[in-house]
């Protein structure tokens, strides 16, 4: 027996956001198969795992039961094999949910902040997915210009996954066709720890004037906490702050201060705002995700702060 469970629901229930389940699948942290429409299919086992986690009681989460006869027949109400969607051999279409449940409805091209800009929309990107022309998308400037706000997503009927399409759309690009400033931030970021490319040492310098001057101002005895052991947050940093705005800063601490919080600031790999996430570009996210979570460890810390 299979449970066809709406992603969304599902977070809800489990006090999640609906992202994170997918994350889970993804990962193979959860062993979910993706169904047309707005389902997951869940084993019995995985279920009752999940709700073993949550705490939560199997009997009390009503969700629809599928049995063998349905899923092969009916799933998800369509009344036709998923087999007969046909092999999947576009870049774009791995998924069902990136493209082929779409009904053309224009939900999605109506929400979306920048419909009709380079004569392209939401659902027009979907209907290029589908009818094999992904390249006219790919080598388009529209994918660069949608802000990922997910507008589209949130109000299409078939839960189409518009967000992690475009995002794969923009990862396919080449990555000297990238645009130039979120390429070279990522590029940076790698090289160096931050997007901006500040040096450590003015980085420190920097934190130890603030400290004094936050001292002066108001906190007598502040010092910011720099690479302390074991403190509860650790304290990530949007690299424009120190580059143009170090005051801005100072308004996070008086927060801690006051709040007398546990925190601090890691020496090393200290940029909060990973635009490989923007780019597309998995790997580079990958390594910058681990170098954050390299200094929780490092540190033992319980709680991470980003900025964004
Ligand atoms: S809202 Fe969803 S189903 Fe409607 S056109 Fe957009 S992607 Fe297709
Ligand atoms: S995520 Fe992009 S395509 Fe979707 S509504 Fe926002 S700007 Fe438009």
């Amino acid at each position: 027996m299979k449970y066809q469970v709406k992603v969304s629901e599902l977070a809800r229930k489990l006090g999640v956001h609906r992202n994170t389940i997918r994350n889970w699948i993804n990962s193979n942290k959860l062993d979910a198969a993706p169904a047309p429409g707005k389902g997951i299919l869940l084993s019995e086992d995985e279920f009752t795992r999940l709700c073993d986690e949550f705490g939560l009681d199997p009997g009390m989460v009503k969700f629809r039961r599928m049995s063998p006869e349905a899923l092969a027949g009916k799933a998800n109400g369509l009344n036709v094999p998923l087999r007969e969607l046909g092999e999947r051999t576009n870049r774009l279409r791995p998924s069902p949910q990136w493209a082929d449940v779409c009904m053309t409805c224009g939900s999605c091209a109506s929400a979306c902040p920048i419909s009709g800009v380079d004569g392209l929309d939401p659902r027009k990107a979907v209907r290029l997915v589908v009818l094999g022309l992904e390249e006219q998308l790919i080598e388009s400037q529209w994918p660069w210009k949608c802000t990922l706000c997910g507008k589209c997503e949130e109000t299409c009927p078939m839960n189409v996954e518009l967000v992690s399409l475009l995002r794969r759309v923009r990862g396919l690009r080449e990555r000297e066709k990238v645009p130039h400033p979120m390429h070279k931030g990522v590029m940076m970021d790698l090289e160096r720890g931050n997007n901006l490319g500040i040096p450590q040492e003015d980085f420190l310098l920097l934190l130890e004037d603030l400290g004094e001057e936050m001292a002066e101002e108001c906190c007598p005895g502040f010092e910011a906490p720099v690479d302390k052991m074991g403190a509860n947050l650790l304290v990530s940093v949007n690299s424009k702050e120190p580059f143009a705005e170090p005051e801005d800063m100072k308004h996070w601490w008086k927060i801690f201060h006051a709040a007398g919080e546990d925190w601090t600031i890691p020496s090393v790999n200290w940029e909060g705002v990973n635009w490989a996430l923007f780019t597309g570009d998995d790997q580079a996210m990958k390594t910058l995700v681990g170098r954050v979570v390299e200094n929780m460890h490092r540190l033992e810390c319980k709680t991470l702060l980003l900025p964004e």
